[in-house]
């Protein structure tokens, strides 16, 4: 659930965020509370934090005017949290879920994250011909959800180039 807005360090809206990760921008003095929930607190051995229901960047963040994210093996892997899109363990590779030998595309629509052994496995075959169901489609990040999923990882290599100069 996507429950806590996120603004640019001017204070424009650029994204939601999860509760979690929204802590973690602000724990990693990344991004400060600019509204908290009134009555709850986030209590934790060494932590007692207002909820945060709205956040502010530290460092402000161009981001241009562009409807899509550039593609990138290492964004597949943060945009699907290094899960495998078959069997969903650790991934550290990127499956064409068309396989380019059948002309599959380099895109965001095209691409997850898979395992070594699973991409092996399904090697130059679609999933329905290699039987092995997708968990969940791939998607398109948005530019800010490029960005978010690359901060709250901590993870500034996985950044396109435009917004990791902004950002790093
Ligand atoms: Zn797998």
């Amino acid at each position: 659930m996507r429950d806590t807005l996120v603004l640019n360090a001017s204070f424009e809206p650029l994204s939601t965020v999860t509760l979690n990760r929204a802590v973690v921008l602000v724990l990693q003095d990344k991004a400060v509370v600019e509204q908290a929930h009134p009555e709850l607190r986030m209590r934790g051995a060494a932590l007692d934090i207002p909820v945060p229901r709205v956040i502010r960047l530290c460092r402000y963040v161009r981001v241009p005017f562009r409807r899509q994210a550039p593609w990138s093996r290492r964004g597949v892997l943060v945009r699907d949290r290094h899960r495998c899109a078959y069997c969903g363990r650790r991934a550290t590779t990127v499956d064409h879920v068309v396989p380019r030998a059948q002309g599959g595309q380099d895109s965001w629509l095209n691409t997850v994250a898979s395992c070594a052994e699973d991409n092996h496995r399904k090697a130059d075959r679609t999933p329905e011909q290699a039987q092995m169901p997708l968990l969940r489609q791939p998607f398109e990040p948005t530019p800010a959800d490029a960005m978010l999923l690359a901060l709250g990882q901590d993870d500034y290599d996985a950044l396109p180039e435009w917004l990791a100069q902004s950002a790093a």
